[in-house]
């Protein structure tokens, strides 16, 4: 890692990522551990012309301790100033950078319960912003950098500094950053090229998809009329400017017809899931319900995600990714998902993007749910099932099969 890269970075998560726009706010999550990045992206995001910069920092210890210690009630309600200060903001058409690193062990031992009740209390205290964000109201995007007790779960067998070194690495490849290169340039054409399959997928108009691979997952999954298959770039409904929600993004993503899965989806990796590794997830589905919920590791967290309202029970979101795709060759488990989805086929349980049903994002909740997709949860959560010899057959509209994926990879 040398500070010409890392700069580059900051400055294509501002110009590319939430593309900040003169005038305009932008607020940054970051932990402390990566403070040094954190004032890069403040640094950057005021060059290229933000009104203000509101940072936010986070803090391991921190959110552990309160978790374990705080009173029982602080967890069913959001501080009314907290809820004031995303909502107005995204009323004000914030841009919002996450920078996304945490021992993925974090929460080790914290009653499950207590995070389902906080996610609620979000999803309720925190509608217009979270709203906004799902809807592509604001700019957002998710990027990450290396902390040691992260780089260490990835590296084992390395000692810290080299295991975050290692790290970075891996990050910037990932995110096209190199010495002398112009990442710039090479988003322009990697999202030039990925929203280009996934235009073809909803020129297919696919009505359904068979999943099918050696380790049990044997799926049907209906899609809904209308439906648009997304990757890359999304349009901010409000300023009309690119951005890229996720760095990296490998995916070609749409939603399910909320009532429409079924059969069994074994997950091919671990899931972070809330400070916790839940390992061998298996689930079952019946009319897009999931009814059968088993894991190797941590189930009792994984059922509480599931658990946490209505629509956490149905899938929101279908994913697909080359078993050759970089970050999957690299072979690095990253035990964090935004690096681990792009890295494989994935599917997600709880709220769907509107965007992925024509003209979603200007429809209401009611209007999405008519449209067949899983409208509303307070929950969204990727897991990972792509295998080197997955399957996937797609039956167009028409009634035309067409080959999707074939041993893990694309077909069309
Ligand atoms: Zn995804
Ligand atoms: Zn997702």
């Amino acid at each position: 890692m040398n500070a010409k890269m890392l700069w580059q970075y900051a400055r294509l998560v501002v110009g590319v990522g939430i593309n900040v726009q003169k005038g305009q706010p932008v607020m940054i999550n970051c932990p402390i551990e990566c403070a040094p990045f954190g004032r890069m992206l403040m640094t950057a995001a005021y060059d290229a012309g933000a009104k203000d910069v509101i940072i936010n920092w986070r803090d391991d210890y921190c959110t552990r301790e309160r978790c374990l210690k705080a009173d029982d009630s602080v967890f069913d309600s959001v501080y009314p100033w907290d809820a004031l200060k995303l909502n107005s903001l995204a009323k004000e058409g914030v841009g919002v950078i996450s920078v996304s690193a945490s021992d993925p062990e974090n929460l080790k031992g914290v009653d499950p319960d207590r995070l389902r009740r906080s996610r609620i209390a979000s999803g309720r205290d925190l509608k217009e912003f979270m709203r906004a964000q799902m809807s592509n109201g604001i700019p957002w995007c998710v990027v990450s950098v290396p902390i040691p007790s992260w780089a260490k779960k990835v590296f084992p067998d390395l000692d810290e500094a080299e295991a975050v070194e290692r790290l970075w690495d891996e990050i910037f490849k990932t995110v096209r950053v190199t010495e002398d290169g112009d990442a710039v340039e090479e988003w322009r054409r990697h999202c030039a090229d990925i929203e280009g399959k996934a235009r073809k997928l909803t020129e297919y108009d696919l009505a359904e998809l068979h999943y099918k691979n050696s380790i049990g997952t044997d799926l049907t999954v209906k899609m809904p009329e209308n439906c648009v298959w997304l990757a890359g770039g999304d349009i901010c409904r409000t300023n009309g400017v690119k951005f890229v929600a996720n760095m990296p993004t490998e995916e070609v993503f749409s939603a399910p017809l909320r009532n429409g899965v079924d059969g069994t989806l074994v997950a091919s990796k671990p899931l972070v899931l809330s400070g916790n590794v839940v390992e061998g997830i298996r689930f079952t589905f019946k009319d897009g319900r999931i009814v059968g919920i088993l894991a190797d590791t941590n189930e009792e967290n994984l059922r509480s995600q599931v658990d946490t309202d209505e629509g956490s029970h149905y899938l929101g979101e279908i994913a697909l990714v080359p078993y050759d795709s970089p970050i999957s060759q690299s072979g690095v488990l990253f035990f964090n998902t935004l690096f681990d989805e792009n890295a494989s086929c994935h599917f997600a349980f709880g709220e769907a993007y509107p965007a992925c049903v024509k003209g979603g994002d200007d429809l209401s909740p009611e209007e999405l749910a008519a449209a067949g997709i899983n409208a509303e949860s307070n929950t969204h959560v990727d897991f990972m099932v792509g295998t080197r010899d997955l399957e996937i057959t797609g039956v167009t509209r028409k009634g035309e099969t067409v080959r999707i994926f074939e041993n893990g990879n694309f077909a069309i």
